[in-house]
């Protein structure tokens, strides 16, 4: 299998070659040459309930994602990869007849990007390096991502991170998960939005200075290792339904950066039993926009309650074009919706007090919301973090404590170290480089 890119202007890649470069040099993002019909394969083994239930998710991932490392010098490790990055449950939990929440939020730092950062540090441990320069991972986090990649970083390799977050725009306990993991995580306060933190990382990644102390890796989800990953969740939780149910189901995504998307796309392409997908955003609409009017403009971000979706430019919608170039070609697979902060508080009380008696995270809450818009059909809400790391939305509105989980209470009885930062390369730099 090789990777090429959305912009066609490198030659092809092999898998190892795309997760070491991360962007690709054309400026692209690296998408599969071809999308292999997974589920025929897949399928005529596992086509009984009690044939998936006999199977764990990391073994069920490992089949899904072998024809992806096809000739790859990682293919051998590819087993042993999924079994220690996937080492949590993955429950499909039932609401009503109809309604389905998929949980991602049972991994180390209690969100979905637990899946795609063990299985990137996996990956780039077991990839040999050709570089002499000092490896160091760099990125931009909206809230999640950061903690998700210094925790598994931490775990598998010992490959310094650096973390950029906006100041004052992440939850407290978000914040512990980026500040609290020793001197191999350095995390920076950015005075600015997500997207002046991205910038950041893309400077350092094209400045000369930067290059030549280091080899700077990407972890955010432009990397191909990060979204890969994430196909499999959507193929089992389809499958599950399927069998359970007997009928397909859709799934509602909350969704910013439309990482996790374009991941839900790829496993409806390679085949499993997808009805129909939904982005559900935050007030930050661009996507929604585009779908409607079928023209392209991003917007500057907005703060929500919601704010790992917080992503006024998504960079993953450069994979959703190269998948559909078309705007009525994408409508027939994918719908969008924009949720206000009104509609995400007032879906947080409802479903606790009224029907599911189920707590939401405000970024699920988008997706709950979009379901009651639904008249008909079989939906899977896609939960992407424990409702525990946002408790100052929740706790005030619900008028109770949420129990906090195991690895969340850990991280938080640890020291942290903050450390404010203004929204250009050389306070950054100042700060990174200057111990050399
Ligand atoms: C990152 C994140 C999202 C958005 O996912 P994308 O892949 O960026 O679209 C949604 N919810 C939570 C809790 C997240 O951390």
């Amino acid at each position: 299998m090789k990777y090429i890119s959305t912009r066609g202007k490198t030659p092809a890649a092999s898998l190892s070659e795309a997760i070491a470069q991360g962007l690709a040099s054309d400026g692209g993002l690296f998408v599969p040459e071809v999308i292999p019909d997974v589920f025929s394969e897949i399928f005529s083994e596992i086509n009984t309930k009690q044939s998936l239930e006999n199977l764990n998710f990391s073994e069920f991932a490992y089949q899904v994602l072998k024809p992806f490392f096809k000739n790859d010098k990682l293919a051998p490790h590819l087993e042993n990869i999924c079994a220690k990055a996937f080492n949590f449950p993955v429950p499909l939990v039932t609401l009503d007849s109809q309604t389905s929440v998929l949980e991602l939020f049972h991994g180390p730092t209690n969100a979905f990007k637990d899946f795609g950062a063990r299985f990137l540090a996996l990956c780039i441990d077991k990839s040999e390096s050709t570089s002499l320069s000092k490896k160091m991972v760099l990125v931009a986090t909206s809230g999640d991502t950061g903690g998700a990649v210094a925790a598994a970083f931490s775990e598998f390799t010992d490959i310094p991170v650096t973390i950029l977050y906006p100041n004052d725009r992440i939850s407290v306990r978000q914040e512990k998960q980026l500040t609290s993991w020793g001197p191999q995580v350095k995390a920076f306060a950015v005075d600015g939005t997500f997207d002046d933190c991205q910038c950041l990382v893309k400077q350092a990644f094209q400045s000369d200075l930067w290059r030549k102390n280091y080899h700077l890796l990407s972890a955010n989800s432009i990397n191909i290792a990060r979204l890969l990953p994430q196909m499999a969740y959507y193929c089992y939780a389809s499958l599950k339904y399927k069998l359970l149910h007997g009928t397909e189901a859709g799934f509602i995504i909350p969704s910013g950066n439309i990482g996790n998307g374009t991941a839900a796309l790829w496993a409806q392409q390679v085949g499993f039993p997808i009805h129909q997908i939904i982005f559900s955003h935050n007030a930050n609409r661009s996507v929604p926009d585009y779908l409607q009017n079928g023209s392209w403009a991003p917007q500057p971000t907005i703060s929500t309650l919601a704010n790992a979706m917080d992503v006024g430019t998504p960079s993953n919608m450069e994979r959703v074009f190269h998948l559909f170039p078309s705007v009525s070609e994408l409508r027939k697979h994918l719908s969008a919706q924009s949720v206000s902060d009104q509609s995400i508080a007032a879906t947080i009380k409802s479903c606790k007090e009224q029907g599911w008696g189920y707590i939401f995270c405000p970024h699920t809450a988008t997706a709950a919301y979009t379901r009651s818009l639904q008249k008909q059909g079989h939906w899977i809400l896609v939960a992407t973090a424990d409702p525990a790391k946002f408790d100052s939305v929740i706790e005030p509105l619900l008028g109770q404590t949420l129990p906090i989980p195991a690895s969340l209470q850990k991280i938080l009885s640890l020291p942290s170290v903050r450390c404010e930062i203004s929204a250009d390369l050389l306070s950054l730099q100042k700060q990174v480089l200057f111990d050399l």
